[in-house]
């Protein structure tokens, strides 16, 4: 018998006008041409988008959410990419990258649907069902293009492969459609699904030299001390975690190496250490770079910002102890002058003024944060991106010498959070650090980057 609890899930009505959070996720594969994005905007019930008839062309996985069957769910359409490809081409390259997000997601897929096309699998679709043999039970087989019973026979030569059961749909003509429905809904968890906007967190190092104010900044943030307890007993350096609400975002400040009180040199020896500061730094969105006012920007500081800086992480520059300062203007920029002139190649990342110990600029400090997470989240088209390029090369073309010359062909985000571009270009080896520069700037100001680093990696293509 089903139990209250059970029952009462069942009998929610999920109101497709409102938002809804911890949603499970489908994730649809299976090798181009099968019929996944025909199936895709079916079940958006969206009219039907253009699909490419060009089989094997590179698509980046896209998700949205749905209501199938009357119950929310993300459902991602991994795209049109090939397994195996010809290495070092601009395609193998790019399918890479697609061929990478699309393990991630079948990691964390709640249900996987492999769809097949009836007929005798392919190498490609042997490939795919090899793949997803670590995932069998939360994967779903349907063999599209069957449409009134068409093929359907052949469909059946899947069973060989060991599947418990596969459906025959028609992605196009809506055949079985109900049946697939009913399958992906009996088979996902809507016990937890809630009402609301799905959650990112902010996550937030604070670092600096010791006495700047971190531990000052971490309570103040956290609202807690209890992690100043745990000191007493312990050595050991484990991530400290703290999470607070500000604006409807969650922030979670990391590893504040200040929180515990240790003697002093040993701070020393931990904060000049790289291996430390990569330790604090891997898991953050934002580093608070902690500075002293009075003392400004030190040598040894470098390090930790540089390595900041090139994992793509936003950076900003906090002059902590500002209530001890003059209060007046000229001496703010006067500051700002002195970090951009250290750091003049992070000319781009906010310098704030900041009492930790009074309070007065947290307001400002969480506002920038929110700032730079909204810029490493953004994604922008390869569309866009290209026809930006092509103005920007236009506006500074490579130098045409006999020894020095080259040509740019092509330009894509790689990735979010950090923010990552590809740049391809004919005679790698001849794309100079300033014109690498140049494109790095305009990506910034151009497209919406302004305060944060972006990562421009170059490579060759014919
Ligand atoms: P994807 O590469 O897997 O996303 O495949 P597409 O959705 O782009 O579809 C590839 C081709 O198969 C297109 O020409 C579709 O019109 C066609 N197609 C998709 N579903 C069906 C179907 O149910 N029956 C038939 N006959 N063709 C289909
Ligand atoms: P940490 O070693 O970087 O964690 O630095 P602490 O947070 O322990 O701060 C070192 C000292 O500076 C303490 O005595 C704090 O009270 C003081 N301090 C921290 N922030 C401020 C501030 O904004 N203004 C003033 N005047 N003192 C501060």
């Amino acid at each position: 018998d089903m139990n209250t609890e059970d029952e009462a899930v069942l009998q929610r009505e999920f109101d497709e006008t409102k938002q809804w959070k911890n949603l499970p996720l489908l994730v649809i594969v299976g090798r181009p041409n099968v019929g996944k994005s025909t199936l895709f905007n079916r079940m958006l019930r969206k009219r039907r988008a253009i699909t490419d008839p060009t089989p094997g062309v590179t698509r980046d996985p896209i998700e949205e959410t749905a209501f199938v069957n009357g119950k929310p769910m993300r459902i991602m359409d991994t795209g049109g990419f090939k397994l195996e490809r010809e290495h070092g081409t601009v395609e193998a390259i790019m399918d890479e990258l697609v061929v990478e997000k699309t393990l991630a997601a079948l990691k964390k897929a709640d249900l996987i649907l492999l769809l097949l096309e009836a007929g005798t699998a392919t190498a490609e679709d042997e490939e795919f069902i090899q793949l997803l043999r670590p995932y069998r039970n939360r994967l779903l087989v349907a063999v599209n293009k069957t449409e009134g019973g068409r093929r359907e026979a052949d469909a059946w030569n899947f069973l060989q492969y060991g599947f418990d059961q596969v459906l025959c749909i028609s992605a196009e003509h809506g055949d079985n459609m109900l049946e697939l429905s009913e399958e992906i809904t009996s088979r996902l968890d809507f016990s937890k699904v809630e009402e609301g906007e799905e959650e990112k967190k902010i996550r937030i190092a604070i670092v600096g030299k010791p006495n700047t104010g971190k531990s000052t900044l971490s309570n103040r943030l956290t609202g807690t001390e209890a992690s100043i307890v745990s000191d007493i007993a312990g050595t050991t350096r484990d991530v400290v975690e703290g999470d607070f609400e500000y604006r409807g975002h969650t922030f979670t400040v990391l590893d504040t190496a200040g929180i515990r009180r240790k003697s002093r040199v040993h701070e020393d020896i931990e904060y000049y250490s790289v291996n430390r500061a990569i330790k604090t730094l891997n898991d953050a969105d934002v580093v608070f770079h902690m500075i002293d006012a009075r003392e400004g920007l030190a040598e040894q500081d470098k390090k930790i910002i540089a390595h900041a800086s090139s994992r793509g992480l936003g950076v900003v520059f906090v002059l902590n102890k500002w209530d001890l300062m003059d209060q007046d203007k000229k001496t703010f920029k006067e500051a700002v002058r002195n970090i951009k002139v250290m750091f003049a190649q992070m000319e781009y990342a906010p310098v704030l003024s900041l009492s930790a110990l009074e309070g007065d600029g947290i307001k400002e400090l969480l506002n920038t944060a929110v700032m730079l997470y909204n810029e490493l989240s953004r994604k922008i088209d390869t569309s866009a991106v290209n026809l930006a390029l092509t103005d920007w090369v236009a506006a500074s073309p490579p130098p045409q010498g006999r020894t020095n010359k080259f040509k740019i062909r092509y330009m894509i985000q790689t990735q979010a959070n950090p923010v990552k571009f590809l740049l391809f270009a004919t005679r790698p080896e001849a794309v100079t650090d300033s014109y690498l520069a140049y494109i790095r700037n305009r990506i910034r100001r151009d497209l919406g980057f302004d305060h944060i680093p972006v990562v421009l990696e170059v490579k060759g293509s014919r």
